[in-house]
C-alpha cells in the first residue's frame, strides 16, 4: 500500500462525534456513562489510527462508520463490565488462591451487610459510651474457641508474621529449622519475611532431620525468638526429625525466650475420615502453651482474608502496641465476616455444614457422585437436542484442598469429563468457558475438561450447564 492511500485513509477516518452518532453506539449510549462512550469511540479510532500507521493491513469494511461504532460498542460494553466478578469454580480446588481462596457462609455474609449499610461501634466501647478498640470484637469468641488468652487480627497472615518478627525480634536473632524455612504461594518467603523484619534468621538442622539440641546450640544473648513454621504445602516424607512443639516451648521457658509457630493454614476442627491427617488443629496448638501462634483466616478456618494471632496476653500486647499494627490494620467489613464465621463454630456440628470450605472438604463421595449425574443430565438437557460431538461422562477424580494446605490429603471426588471427540481441543473449551458470563472454571486432564463437583453448590449446576451448552452450540468450544 503506497503512502498516499495510508495518508488518505486517514484523512477518511470519521471524527468522534462522528462515531458518537452512528445508529450502533448512539442507541446503546444511554446505559452507559457518557465518558465511557466518547473512551470507546476514541480508543477505536486511535486504534485504526495506528495500525495505518503502523502499515498493517486494514480491511476498508473496517473503516466504514457503521464498522467503527459498532467495534466501539463492544469496547463500551467491555469497559462497563466489573472487572472483578464472580466465577464458578469447577477445578475442585476448595482453596483456589486465584479464585479468592474461601467463600463466606451466609451469616458472614449478611454480617457484612448488616455493617457495611451504616455505622457501627467499630471502635467504641458501648457499655461506656468511651473509645474502644476495633479488635474487642472477636477476642471473646478466639479465646473461647481456642483457649487462647488473648489475641490481635491483622490484615493477613503474611502481616501477622511480619509484625511478630518485628515487635519481638528486631535487630536480634530468630531460630528456624532448615526443614522450615518455606515458600508459600510464591510470595510468601520465611527467609525473605524475616529480613524485611529486620531480624537475623538463624537456620538450625538438616532439610529433614532438626532436634531440639540443634536449637539449643544456636542459643545466644542476641536470640529473640524460637520459630516454629507449619510446612503447610509440603510434607518431608522417608527419615524426618523435627522438635516438637512441646519440646521447643519447655526450650523456650528455660531460657526465658518466646516461641511463636505460624500455623499457616489455621484448622479448628476435625475433618470427617482423617482428611486433616498432617493439619495440627488450633486449639490443640494453644494448649501446648506457645507464646505466639499465627494462621489466615481464610484458608481452613473457611472465613475473610485476614491474620489472626494468639497468645498469651503479655506478648499479643507487645504487638498491639507496635505502630506497625496500624499500618497492617483489619477493616470494618473484614472483622465483621470474621466475627460471624467464628461465632459458627461454637455449634461444630453446624459449622461443618454452614461454612461452605468445610462442607466442601467434608463432603461425601456419595454425593458428590450424585451431584456430578445431576450436571451430566443438566447439560444434556440444556442442549435441548442431541448434541452428538460433545461427550460427557461422570469420572472419579480426586480434589484438592489448595490455598498451600493438606498438601498430601486425597480428596476423592467426581466430575463431568466434558470432551469434543478426537479432535477437539479442550483447552479452547475451557477458554470459551472461562469468557462465558458467569465464568466457568474447570480443570483440563486426558484431553478432556474436568468439572468437578466438589467445589460447585447445587444452585450453581443449571448455570454450568446452561454454560457448557451455550458455548458448544456457539462453536466457540471446538
Ligand atoms: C499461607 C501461609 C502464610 C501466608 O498467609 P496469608 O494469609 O496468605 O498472608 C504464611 N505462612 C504459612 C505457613 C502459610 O501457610
Amino acid at each position: 500500500m503506497s503512502e498516499i492511500d495510508v495518508g488518505e485513509r486517514l484523512r477518511r477516518l470519521p471524527a468522534v462525534d462522528q462515531v458518537l452518532q452512528a445508529p450502533a453506539l448512539r442507541e446503546a449510549a444511554p446505559r452507559f456513562p457518557h465518558a465511557l462512550v466518547v473512551e470507546a469511540a476514541r480508543h477505536r479510532l486511535e486504534e485504526l489510527r495506528q495500525r495505518l500507521l503502523a502499515g498493517e493491513e486494514v480491511a476498508a469494511r473496517e473503516l466504514e462508520l457503521e464498522a467503527i461504532a459498532e467495534d466501539s460498542r463492544h469496547y463500551l460494553e467491555a469497559a462497563f463490565e466489573y472487572h472483578l466478578q464472580p466465577v464458578i469454580n469447577a477445578t475442585g480446588v476448595v482453596l483456589h488462591t486465584n479464585l479468592g481462596r474461601a467463600p463466606l457462609s451466609q451469616a458472614a455474609r449478611e454480617a457484612v451487610e448488616r455493617v457495611a449499610a451504616g455505622y457501627s461501634n467499630l471502635e467504641m466501647d458501648l457499655t461506656t459510651g468511651q473509645r474502644g478498640s476495633r479488635y474487642a470484637h472477636v477476642v471473646a469468641w478466639l479465646s473461647r474457641l481456642t483457649g487462647a488468652e488473648a489475641s490481635l487480627v491483622v490484615n493477613n497472615n503474611a502481616a501477622a508474621v511480619l509484625l511478630a518478627l518485628t515487635a519481638l525480634a528486631r535487630g536480634r536473632e530468630v531460630i528456624v529449622s532448615r526443614g522450615e524455612l518455606v515458600e508459600i504461594g510464591g510470595s510468601f518467603r520465611v527467609p525473605e519475611v524475616m529480613a524485611q523484619s529486620g531480624a537475623t534468621l538463624v537456620e538450625v538442622g538438616t532439610t529433614n532431620k532438626t532436634y531440639v539440641r540443634d536449637y539449643e546450640k544456636a542459643i545466644t544473648d542476641q536470640t529473640a525468638l524460637l520459630l516454629k513454621v507449619h510446612p503447610s504445602n509440603f510434607r518431608v516424607q522417608g527419615f524426618t526429625e523435627e522438635a516438637s512443639l512441646p519440646e521447643l516451648v519447655e526450650l523456650g521457658r528455660a531460657y526465658h525466650l518466646p516461641v511463636m509457630v505460624d500455623l499457616g493454614s489455621g484448622l479448628m476442627l476435625p475433618l470427617v475420615q482423617d482428611r486433616h491427617r498432617g493439619e495440627p488443629l488450633i486449639p490443640e496448638v494453644i494448649g501446648q502453651r506457645p507464646d505466639l501462634v499465627t494462621f489466615s483466616g481464610d484458608k481452613l478456618l473457611g472465613g475473610p482474608q485476614a491474620g489472626i494471632i494468639l497468645g498469651r496476653k503479655e506478648v499479643v500486647g507487645q504487638l498491639a502496641q507496635h505502630p506497625l499494627t496500624r499500618a497492617l490494620r483489619i477493616d470494618k467489613l473484614t472483622l465483621a465476616a470474621l466475627e460471624a464465621t467464628l461465632r459458627e463454630y461454637l455449634d461444630p456440628r453446624r459449622a461443618a455444614l454452614t461454612i461452605p470450605t468445610l462442607r466442601m472438604l467434608n463432603a461425601s463421595e456419595a454425593e458428590l457422585e450424585g451431584r456430578a449425574r445431576k450436571l451430566r443430565e443438566l447439560i444434556q438437557k440444556a442442549g435441548g437436542q442431541p448434541l452428538p460431538e460433545l461427550r460427557l461422562s461422570v469420572v472419579p477424580v480426586s480434589s484438592r484442598a489448595g490455598g498451600g494446605s493438606l498438601p498430601v490429603t486425597d480428596f476423592p471426588s467426581f466430575a463431568v469429563a466434558v470432551s469434543l471427540g478426537p479432535a477437539g481441543d479442550p483447552q479452547k473449551l475451557a477458554q470459551a468457558l472461562s469468557a462465558h458470563r458467569p465464568p466457568v472454571i474447570g480443570r483440563i486432564q486426558d484431553q478432556a475438561l474436568l468439572l468437578d463437583v466438589r467445589t460447585l453448590a447445587d444452585h450453581e449446576l443449571p448455570e454450568v450447564a446452561r454454560a457448557v451448552t451455550q458455548v458448544w452450540l456457539s462453536g466457540e468450544g471446538s
